[in-house]
């Protein structure tokens, strides 16, 4: 921005939209839907914030993350600035700038909603964060002195990585035991690649190992060390091993063939690449056919999933209604033009297959 903007030409800046894929394209492949702001709608979009004196949407952010001032170093031009300030909040920034419920957090709570619509706080986190992933030598935070303590981090998911990032930034050794081949728990397992790219997360895994936290994968704690071994070497332990088991509805079914937990499925497809087998060792059933019970983000990504392994059918089915679904708004709202179904309502008392085979009355 060349000239100051008064506060009636930022009032007057309407919200900047997110560029993304072409919808029917983009169901057809796993590249990422959100394209990302480039710095011109950056510039606009960090102008639209009056940097408000009691922030509502700091309150907002879990983390605690100082909005309006990453904000204000974007619209002073000031990436690096902006970068330094982020990260320093943040561990994992490329990926909360992605994936975190912002509709519900921090910019359900920004001033500007009030009169129309919030500033696009999640959008410009991502913008700084995949800047600072390009520029990386410009970001690189000030070496900080060893206490000397060591600590034992189990899970290499998001809350596991964040608590090393934040631990190794006081100055504490940490290595973290993840027990998948890969670290990123549900970031890599889970959330597909057209809403969080592996790259994305393997850049920010990377950062904090520069940072100097260890990664050892393919350890199962409990198996491969007891949390007394690792209690002998460590100063502390924070376990975060996450809730990776599925619930299932106790339906007749369940366990047929073609009926899946969103977990198995996610992960077959994410992380064991299966729609490339069998050049890939892991198989993967592709329905025609599909129906994915539930309305949360889970549900989202499996339905969505589906669609692009070549589902003529992707359907929802929700037990509520339609406000009540926990999915993020933006992932509802893409889902819905990539063409799935959806059905409000609706609970499944057996599966589809044993009433067609009639194997159960
Ligand atoms: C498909 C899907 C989509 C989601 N989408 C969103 C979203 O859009 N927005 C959002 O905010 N949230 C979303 N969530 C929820 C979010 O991903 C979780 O809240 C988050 O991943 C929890 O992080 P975590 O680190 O506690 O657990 P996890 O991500 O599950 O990580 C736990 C890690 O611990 C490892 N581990 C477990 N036991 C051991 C052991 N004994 N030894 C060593 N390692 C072990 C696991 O292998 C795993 O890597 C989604 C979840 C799923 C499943
Ligand atoms: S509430 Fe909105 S306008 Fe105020 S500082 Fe936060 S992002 Fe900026």
């Amino acid at each position: 921005m060349e000239k100051k903007l008064s506060p009636k030409e930022r009032m007057a800046i309407q919200r900047q939209a997110m560029p993304e894929q072409n919808a029917t394209a983009r169901s057809q492949n796993f590249k990422e839907v959100n394209l990302g702001f480039d710095e011109q709608l950056a510039l606009l979009e960090a102008e639209r914030c009056i940097q408000c004196k009691d922030p509502k949407c700091v309150n907002g952010c879990p983390v605690r993350v100082n909005i309006p001032r990453f904000i204000s170093f974007i619209a002073e031009g000031d990436l690096a600035g902006a970068a330094q300030s982020l990260i320093g909040d943040n561990a994992l920034p490329s990926v909360t700038g992605r994936v975190c419920p912002q509709e519900t957090q921090c910019e359900v709570e920004c001033i500007r909603g009030v009169k129309s619509k919030p500033v696009a706080i999640g959008y410009l986190e991502r913008f700084v964060a995949d800047w600072a992933l390009q520029h990386r030598n410009g970001t690189k935070p000030a070496p900080v002195p060893a206490t000397g303590k060591k600590v034992a981090v189990v899970g290499a998911g998001p809350a596991g990585l964040t608590a090393a990032g934040e631990l190794a930034k006081q100055g504490h050794a940490v290595t973290v035991f993840e027990a998948l081949h890969q670290p990123g728990g549900v970031l890599v397992y889970g959330i597909p690649e057209f809403r969080l790219p592996k790259q994305i997360v393997d850049m920010e895994v990377q950062r904090l190992r520069d940072a100097g936290v260890t990664i050892e994968c393919n350890v199962v704690v409990g198996r491969t060390y007891t949390l007394p071994e690792l209690r002998a070497q460590f100063d502390a332990i924070f376990i975060a091993n996450g809730a990776g088991l599925p619930v299932f509805m106790g339906v007749p079914g369940e366990n047929l063939k073609g009926v899946y937990s969103a977990n198995e499925y996610l992960t077959r497809v994410n992380l064991m690449a299966a729609y490339e087998f069998p050049s890939a060792d892991t198989p993967v059933l592709v329905g025609k056919r599909v129906v994915v019970v539930g309305g949360g983000n889970v549900a989202m990504d499996s339905v969505r999933t589906a669609k692009r392994l070549g589902a003529e059918v992707a359907s929802i089915v929700y037990r509520r209604t339609r406000k009540e679904m926990p999915a993020r708004v933006e992932e509802i709202h893409h889902a819905e033009q990539e063409g799935v179904n959806f059905e409000f309502l609706v609970a499944p008392s057996r599966s589809w297959a044993t009433r067609r085979n009639g194997s159960l009355a």
